[in-house]
């Protein structure tokens, strides 16, 4: 089962049907599609952008995601070569049992292993990439300290 998430274009904010907004009534399952036609981004809502509704969402595929035990992320476009995991392999193909897909990072930290164990990909979230964010002058390239 693939799962379809929409993102607002607004304020980047990413509607799960994984998670549904259980706040506004709309049960965890609940489909994009299915969602009220009356349905508005609750983030834009909170910011005070208006209302923006379905119509100002896209679809959205998440092609990295973030192991929420130690930050770790796994890059569909780069695979892990090394354990022999193809770049391009999506996170959705990974086996699903820890013996056979476990975080690389929390495997080799003994606290984990030792607490938890095989961290398998339930613990990865999607990863949201901020939205475009103007360019900070901090650290920016070009300008030697004086
Ligand atoms: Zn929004
Ligand atoms: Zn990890």
């Amino acid at each position: 089962m693939t799962v379809r998430r929409f993102k607002c274009r607004i304020c980047g904010n990413i509607y799960s049907p994984l998670e549904g907004e259980p706040q506004k009534g709309i049960s965890p399952g609940t489909e994009f599609e299915d969602l009220p036609e009356d349905y508005t981004c609750s983030v834009c809502e909170l910011e005070e952008k208006g209302k923006i509704g379905k119509n100002y969402f896209e679809e959205w595929n998440p092609t990295k995601y973030v192991c929420r035990n130690c930050d770790y992320v796994y890059d569909e476009e780069m695979g892990e070569p090394q354990r022999g995991i193809a770049p391009g392999t999506r996170f959705e193909d990974l086996p699903a049992n820890p013996d056979d897909y476990c975080c690389p990072v929390c495997q080799i930290d003994e606290k984990t292993v030792k607490e938890i164990g095989k961290v398998s990909k339930d613990a990865f979230s999607p990863l949201v990439e901020e939205p475009e964010k103007p360019a900070e002058s901090q650290g920016s390239a070009g300008s030697p300290p004086s």
